[in-house]
């Protein structure tokens, strides 16, 4: 069943065989005749369905066009490969610097947040800030990293103040007054290519719109592309400064800045 969904549409397949294994446990019941099975099972399934619709409505898609549409497969590897345009490149202290200066700051974090592991130091940081006066948020993209609430997950593990986190909904009209946002590892949920580009895998899908803010500051590694496998204009864009490294040592170093 999941072999004709595309790639762009894989939170909502994670959420839907969530759903499917819950059925599966509850007909097991009905089959062996075991009332905590079923009672079990139709509990996991009526979870997983509304994750299910929860997730359908952060990638702004039907149940439909999610089984039957092999979202974002072909246009993904069509656009995938990186751009000769020129980025603006930041240092450490370039992004302190910004940083320091700012009243405002929201923290956008993604996928390259978890694989770096960086979010005990990006709390840290979010408090040195917050020390100096900035009021620092947090943004959340419901389908940021790899599994429903990945992002939740990692910041509240790192004890991130709850009142700190924004849902999209919430923080989507805030950018545009904001001096600061630092993107921690995130690609595709940050992708303007979703608000106007009709041709691209992502497009009508929700996105958090950093772009609108005074500066833009992206941790990742490299230019490359996040899950969905298509290029992304907001590192190109002319408040955007590029700050490449691993993100856990990015903002470790720019700890020590506000440190020393
Ligand atoms: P993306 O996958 O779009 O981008 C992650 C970025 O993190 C990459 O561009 C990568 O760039 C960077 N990165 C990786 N490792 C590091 C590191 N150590 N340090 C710094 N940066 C790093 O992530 P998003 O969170 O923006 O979007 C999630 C995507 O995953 C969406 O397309 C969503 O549909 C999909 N998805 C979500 C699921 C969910 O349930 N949440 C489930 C399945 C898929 P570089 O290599 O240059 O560092």
């Amino acid at each position: 069943m999941v072999m004709a969904m595309g790639g762009a549409d894989m939170p909502v397949v994670i959420s839907l065989l969530n759903s499917y294994s819950g059925v599966a446990a509850a007909m097991a019941g009905f089959a062996l005749g075991n009332v905590m099975l079923i009672i079990a099972g139709s509990l996991v399934g009526a979870a997983g369905l509304i994750l299910t619709q929860i997730m359908i409505k952060a990638m702004n898609r039907s149940i439909i066009n999610v089984l039957f549409g092999a979202f974002g497969a072909s246009a993904a590897t069509a656009t995938g490969k990186s751009s000769d345009k020129a980025v603006r490149e930041a240092t450490v202290e370039d992004a302190a610097i910004s940083l320091g200066y700012a009243q405002t700051a929201i923290f956008v974090p993604g996928y390259g947040l978890a694989v770096a592991r960086a979010q005990h130091q990006l709390k840290d940081l979010a408090e040195l800030l917050g020390a100096r006066g900035v009021d620092v948020r947090y943004a959340i993209h419901p389908v940021a990293g790899r599994m429903p609430g990945h992002m939740n997950v990692l910041l509240a593990e790192a004890d991130v103040p709850y009142d700190q986190l924004y849902d999209l909904d919430e923080i989507n009209s805030r950018f545009s007054e904001t001096d600061i946002v630092v993107v921690i590892g995130a690609n595709d949920v940050v992708n303007p290519a979703a608000n106007f580009d009709e041709s691209s895998s992502i497009y009508g899908m929700p996105i958090i719109n950093v772009q609108e803010a005074g500066t833009v500051i992206v941790l990742k590694r490299s230019m490359a592309s996040g899950f969905s496998g298509i290029e992304n204009r907001l590192f190109y864009g002319e408040n955007t400064l590029m700050l490449f490294g691993d993100a856990k040592k990015s903002v470790d170093e720019l700890v020590a800045e506000f440190k020393s």
